[in-house]
């Protein structure tokens, strides 16, 4: 058995094994290659790929791949072997330019018209910040993947491009309070939830396997009103998984640290150390990845659909989110001395107005056609963005906004950059769960991510917006001839214009969707409507000046989400009505005879054996099947009419105030069958099975 710190990382060509491995100047070279985001020469990626290849062999690998991030929201990767044929052998190769650069044909990926197909070729470039690590003895060297023509085609581009946004105006800014930092990263430390279920019921499920959810389930008897599961003892079998998981995850550097039960039956959390935006993100889909695979060695499949089960909660993604300097220091980290406090307190008003001024971007940024079914359902933070900063800081900022005192000893009028902030204690900042964007004391947890997502295009949004604020922060405050009162000014502006955004109190709660329309915020309830902001001028100047993406990009963007929603709803009704005709409607029809052969039978022993039972359900059942074969019949009669409709903006509108309807009117009438039909002829399994092992 090898010790954690033996196992840790030990499958990623980290710095210490670069240190290790490459000629001195070669490090010192690729060091600086990575620091300052320069071209990485070939003569030095020659001879990093060679002593890469050589450690890979060393640890079994066979193959390299570039591994990418399209925008289909998992990975992707190529495998192509080391070998090179040589006099009749081979001998195993790898060069800087297959490090750095690679073509896949990758046309099949979605692009949002960006790539015409006779340019389909899109280009991979190693992202020397991420580490290569060997996974199923297959090198993984982490990639951007972009157009013939440059324009991203994944996640990640945007999402570093964003970093060097919020990088260049948070220096800026820095710079004012005589800091004199070189650069500035954001973090992430993503907690990741799932659900596990039984392999053998899952298998049984076609919902499960086509859609990753459940399209039918009658409820449970028992769902999570006890609050028994969440944080409750761990089953051998799932600790078996969270062991072998951890081992896995850490292997690949990844910081593996919490683990809990979470609060639906058979949900589980993971949370991991933060760590930069970009490795988080990189780490992020590995886990999910690595989940499954896991999962499925213990029998079990790893659910990361947000919202797997009705009734009980679905699973989100918490992305913690600050911003940190190269010399170490969180810039949420509200500090002790008045001029920390008052850097402190500029970064907080650039989030808040940034959240403020961009509610719909990041509202679009969670968008998907999984996660609509939990935003607002009452367990997950409501569709309407809007921010928790505790009461002792609100009152911080009310006593700045209004020029009141503040605190009961001082008694003083506070002034930035002269007083130093009274301490509030950290815990009273983590109390509200139900805020879709909560400071927790020395950083910020935006909750609305859904479990399947990339956490990337979340903070490429968050990176953005709060540059743009940064930015107009330093152009303010560049000129200002009284630095000190200029910063108190610009502080209690900001504050008074944007504080509509901050609400502390209950998110779940009905009366704050009244209140929040009072406020003019966005309540943007579901995909569709969200997306429909995206290419909102205010957006498109957003991103094209902080050149996170061109036009051209969003457009693309814009027509993938639209379509991968249809996609994905067209996928579900598809398979509703496959489990109708296959295997509903005529297992209900089979169970009508039982019931009424039976009737029949008891009625020829003696005509006055009651039959109540049977009479009854065969009625009732007969009623249902009829509802449910209108219902199946309407929804095939929608789906049909959506073949008609050519504009992507319509379909989407279509699928969800046509189809999702339809499917729910059908989901109805078969659940209240499975309620009342024998749970051997009802042909899956239950609800019951897949949450609480039992029939
Ligand atoms: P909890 O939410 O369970 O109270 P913490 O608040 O300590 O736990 O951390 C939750 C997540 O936030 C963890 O993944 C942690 O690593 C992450 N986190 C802590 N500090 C930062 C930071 N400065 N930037 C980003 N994430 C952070
Ligand atoms: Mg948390």
């Amino acid at each position: 058995m090898s010790t954690v710190t033996e196992i840790f990382s030990s499958m990623v060509f980290d710095d210490a094994t670069m240190e290790a491995r490459l000629p001195k100047e070669t490090y010192k070279a690729l060091q600086k290659t990575i620091k300052d985001g320069k071209h990485l020469d070939i003569g030095v990626a020659n001879v990093v790929a060679n002593a890469m290849k050589d450690w890979a062999i060393e640890k079994g690998a066979t193959h390299y791949t570039h591994w990418f991030q399209p925008m289909t929201g998992v990975t992707a990767e190529k495998h192509d072997s080391f070998i090179s044929p040589k006099n009749g052998k081979v001998i195993m190769e790898f060069s800087g330019k297959e490090l750095i650069r690679g073509e896949p044909d990758a046309s099949s990926f979605p692009s949002g018209g960006l790539r015409a197909t006779f340019e389909a070729r899109g280009y991979t470039a190693w992202d020397a910040t991420s580490y290569a690590f060997i996974k199923d003895g297959v090198l993984c060297i982490p990639t951007v993947f972009c157009s013939y023509g440059g324009e991203a085609l994944d996640q990640k581009t945007s999402l570093l491009r964003s970093m060097e946004a919020i990088n260049r105006q948070a220096v800026r800014v820095l710079k004012l309070f005589g800091n004199d930092v070189k650069s500035v990263k954001t973090t992430v430390g993503p907690e990741q939830e799932y659900f596990l279920v039984d392999k053998s019921l899952y298998d049984k499920r076609k919902d499960l396997i086509y859609a990753g959810r459940t399209l039918y389930g009658a409820r449970a008897p028992k769902g999570q009103e006890l609050d028994d599961h969440y944080f409750g003892t761990i089953k051998p079998r799932v600790a078996a998984f969270m062991k072998e998981l951890n081992e896995e995850l850490w292997k690949l550097g990844i910081l593996a640290k919490t683990e809990h039960n979470e609060v639906a039956p058979a949900q589980h959390e993971m949370a991991p150390i933060f760590s930069t935006t970009n490795i988080a993100a990189d780490h992020n889909q590995l886990t999910m990845e690595i989940m499954q695979k896991v999962a499925k060695k213990h029998n079990m499949i790893c659910l990361l659909h947000e919202k797997p089960f009705a009734g009980v909660n679905g699973s989100g993604k918490h992305n913690n989110w600050s911003i940190s300097t190269d010399t170490g220091a969180n810039l949420l980290e509200p500090g002790e001395t008045p001029y920390e406090n008052a850097q402190f307190l500029l970064f907080l008003c650039a989030v808040i107005k940034a959240v403020d001024e961009y509610q719909d971007l990041l509202r679009i940024s969670v968008a998907s056609a999984g996660n609509d079914h939990r935003l607002g359902a009452n367990e997950a933070p409501p569709a309407i963005v809007s921010m928790f900063i505790g009461t002792d800081l609100a009152e911080i900022l009310n006593a700045i906004e209004t020029g009141s005192t503040y605190g009961t000893k001082e008694q003083e009028i506070l002034k930035i950059g002269v007083h130093t902030l009274p301490k509030f204690p950290k815990d009273t900042t983590d109390r509200n769960r139900t805020s879709p964007f909560a400071f927790t004391g020395n950083k910020f947890e935006f909750r609305m991510l859904g479990s399947a997502a990339s956490i990337s295009c979340a903070n490429t949004v968050l990176n953005t917006a709060v540059a743009e604020e940064l930015k107009q922060f330093a152009d303010q405050l560049e000129g200002a001839a009284d630095f000190e009162s200029a910063l108190h000014e610009l502080i209690k502006k900001t504050i008074s214009e944007h504080k509509r955004i901050i609400f502390n109190g209950d998110g779940y709660d009905e009366s704050w969707v009244v209140e929040a329309e009072k406020r003019g915020l966005l309540n943007l309830k579901s995909t569709p409507d969200a997306i429909a902001h995206l290419l909102d001028k205010k957006n498109v100047d957003l991103f094209t000046a902080h050149k996170v993406f061109t036009t051209t990009e969003l457009e693309a963007r814009h027509e993938v989400m639209l379509e991968n929603y249809c996609k994905v709803i067209n996928i579900e009704a598809l398979t509703m009505l496959d489990m109708a005709h296959k295997d509903i409607l005529p297992a209900m029809s089979a169970y009508s005879k039982e019931l009424s052969e039976a009737a029949l039978e008891k009625t020829a022993l003696s005509p006055d054996i009651d039959c109540t039972y049977e009479k009854e359900t065969v009625k009732s059942l007969g009623a249902l099947l009829t509802s449910a074969y209108r219902q199946v019949k309407q929804l095939e009669a929608d789906l049909l009419a959506t073949k008609s409709i050519t504009d992507n903006v319509a379909l989407a509108e279509c699928y969800k105030s046509t189809i999702l309807p339809d499917m729910t009117a059908l989901r109805i009438s078969a659940d209240a069958m499975e309620t009342i039909a024998s749970s051997e002829k009802w042909p899956y399994p239950s609800y019951g099975e897949l949450l609480f092992g039992v029939r």
